[in-house]
């Protein structure tokens, strides 16, 4: 399932390759996305992320606004806009639901599973944001939200309603940087130790859109490229093998019906 650092991947690169141009024409291949209007004629005027929905906005109030959901991806082909897939032997990539036409290339929405989402709204429309830790949430701002919170910190990471973006693998690899115990409830943690989150939060984040995501089965960038995060990943996936930092074993255990993987000697 792509999490903030894939969206926001796939949204720097759609932003540098669509701006400014024009779409000739939108296809819908899956009656399961419901009605979305013709976009032929109508200009990008930029892709941004907004948690993890990527809003494509266009020239003159219209915004295409995309959840990719657990298996949805976005695929970028240049050169010259082609006619419609429906009616030419061009091989159509696998599972594509939705396809964009425009000036530079073709826009594919693929998606295996299906539950991903597409809507056009009014730009003016858009929901306020919830806090975006790849733009710094302050210890404080933590601390208040998880003030009432029972759940395990873990799960408050993840918790989409507070803050938007984080999943399963950055939930895990974040809590282990700071050296918080994932089994610890959200309200626990003091000042300090949010601290310790935001920065890890910031490095483990950002690292991960510098790679271009994580690639454990199916994430690819817009260009069809695997990330290259998963090499640095210190807990997610490692259960029964060495602590890097503290020679301990790595754990897996179950919290909210996910993984977390964590080391019970060096998180406290
Ligand atoms: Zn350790």
């Amino acid at each position: 399932m792509p999490e903030l650092p894939e969206v926001e991947t796939l949204c720097r690169q759609l932003d540098g390759i669509v701006k400014g141009e024009k779409i000739l024409r939108s296809e819908v291949l899956d009656s399961l996305l419901g009605e979305i209007p013709q976009l032929a004629g109508h200009e990008f005027l930029g892709v941004a992320r907004r948690g993890k929905f990527i809003d494509i906005t266009l020239v003159g109030g219209l915004t295409v606004i995309l959840h990719l959901r657990m298996t949805g991806r976005l695929f970028y082909q240049p050169g010259q806009a082609a006619p419609p897939f429906t009616n030419i032997d061009r091989p159509l990539p696998a599972y594509s639901r939705l396809i964009i036409h425009f000036t530079g290339g073709t826009l594919f929405l693929i998606d295996p599973r299906r539950f991903a989402t597409v809507a056009v709204r009014p730009s003016s429309g858009a929901p306020a944001p919830v806090p975006d830790p790849l733009k710094g949430i302050a210890a404080r701002v933590f601390l208040e939200m998880a003030r009432t919170r029972t759940i395990p910190v873990k799960s408050f990471l993840m918790d989409q309603r507070a803050i938007a973006g984080i999943g399963n693998i950055y939930a895990s690899e974040i809590l282990f940087s700071a050296g918080i115990d994932p089994r610890r409830t959200a309200k626990s943690l003091t000042l300090g130790e949010w601290g310790k989150v935001k920065k890890a939060v910031g490095e483990i984040l950002r690292r991960a859109v510098a790679c271009r995501g994580t690639t454990i089965s199916d994430w690819r960038d817009l260009f069809g490229k695997m990330g290259k995060n998963q090499d640095n990943l210190k807990v997610y996936s490692r259960h029964g093998e060495v602590c890097r930092r503290c020679g301990g074993t790595i754990e897996r255990i179950k919290q909210g019906g996910r993984g977390t993987w964590f080391c019970p000697a060096c998180q406290k």
